[in-house]
């Protein structure tokens, strides 16, 4: 496994080959990445991590934290700095920074903490780490790879156990609360979401659940994830409650040929953006293009949603190790909708999956 020294080591690397003098990284999947502490959320007291060429890594913690930073795996490779309550960090951090420079800066850094540094550093520039550094977590390591295919494969677990629980006559949140726990029950720490999209709620991608009562004859679209030791779970199954009507048919048979098509144009080399046209021109060709209403799929690992993004425009070419999912949709307003989600890993000659259950249309009762 790369170490946290060498994961601070590249990135500093990288930002200067993108012209910047650092980077400046906030409590989140950043900092986890780079040193493996994770404080218990990011507050107003002031955590930052400081890399810069020429510089070893510092990270500023408020002093009630420092024991907790004490113990983070990669404490050995920075210095800590900590700073008591009326002391002022920003200015402990400008003093490190190059006047004149630009520093990648956590994207979920907060806006307090971001101005109050604009004032103490204010010739110094500010790019948000995704836009400088897009690929700075997206290449997995054998260790990544392994928990996000455990947490592919809890998720997969929990849904063999889903398709079996009643559907018709219970809530969307009945069902949903089932999945949480079922997820648990597989081995998430945490649940993110679990998407129970019944009928015209369905056509909603941003549904998450409610108080429809599923019936008879619904679509429902599953899509739920969270955390397991410390990676991204995120998969998706339609199903559909008794006997699928023809139109229903027709339209979770197009969803998964454009999935399973995108699936088999992933290999090293391929531009994130053919991953997508792959699976929109399946959807345009059947007549739903204008249906399909948003990206055909995002990358994953410490995050839910992280580069690369599998979209029109990204030219960034697949390289071994990556990982993102594979989710096109069809939505078909005030009656169903159908997605269907994998995480997807590049290898040396193609894709591998890391969600497995049946891309069949299930029957649930
Ligand atoms: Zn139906
Ligand atoms: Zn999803
Ligand atoms: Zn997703």
């Amino acid at each position: 496994m790369e170490t946290f020294a060498e994961r601070m080591r590249r990135a500093t690397t990288e930002a200067g080959d993108a012209g910047l003098a650092g980077l400046l990284v906030t409590p989140g999947p950043d900092l986890a990445y780079l040193t493996g502490y994770r404080p218990p959320a990011e507050t107003e007291r002031l955590t930052m991590l400081v890399l810069r060429a020429g510089g070893e890594p510092v990270l500023f913690v408020p002093l009630l934290e420092r024991h907790d930073a004490e113990s983070a795996p990669g404490a050995a490779a920075v210095s800590l700095v900590d700073w008591a309550d009326g002391a002022d960090p920003y200015a402990g951090v400008a003093k490190l920074l190059d006047p004149h420079g630009g520093y990648a800066i956590s994207d979920s850094a907060w806006a307090l903490h971001v101005l109050a540094l604009q004032e103490a550093a204010p010739r110094s520039r500010y790019v948000p780490m995704t836009r400088a550094l897009p690929m700075l977590r997206a290449v997995k390591g054998p260790e990544e790879l392994e928990r996000l295919a455990a947490a592919g494969a809890a998720a997969d677990a929990a849904f063999e156990r889903i398709v079996s629980v009643r559907f018709a006559g219970r809530r969307e949140r009945e069902v949903g609360a089932d999945l949480a726990g079922l997820l648990r029950e597989h081995g998430h720490s945490r649940v993110d979401f679990t998407v129970v999209g019944s009928g015209p709620n369905g056509a909603d991608p941003h549904h998450e659940m409610g108080d429809r009562t599923i019936a008879e004859g619904d679509m429902v679209v599953l899509d739920f994830g969270g955390m397991q030791d410390g990676y991204a779970s995120d998969t998706t199954r339609t199903v559909h409650v008794g006997e699928p009507d023809e139109l229903e048919r027709e339209v979770f048979e197009i969803v998964r040929r454009a999935q399973r098509a995108a699936f088999e144009a992933v290999r090293p080399g391929v531009a994130c953006q053919d991953v997508d046209r792959v699976a929109r021109t399946i959807i345009a060709d059947a007549g739903y293009g204008e249906f399909f209403i948003h990206r055909t799929g995002h990358g994953i690992g410490l995050s839910t949603h992280e580069p690369p993004y599998i979209v029109e425009g990204e030219t960034q070419p697949l390289v071994p190790g990556m990982c993102f999912s594979i989710e096109p949709g069809i939505y078909l307003p005030g009656r169903f909708g159908v997605r269907i989600e994998d995480i997807v890993t590049v290898t040396a000659d193609g894709g591998r999956a890391l969600n497995n259950t049946s891309r069949d249309l299930q029957i649930v009762h």
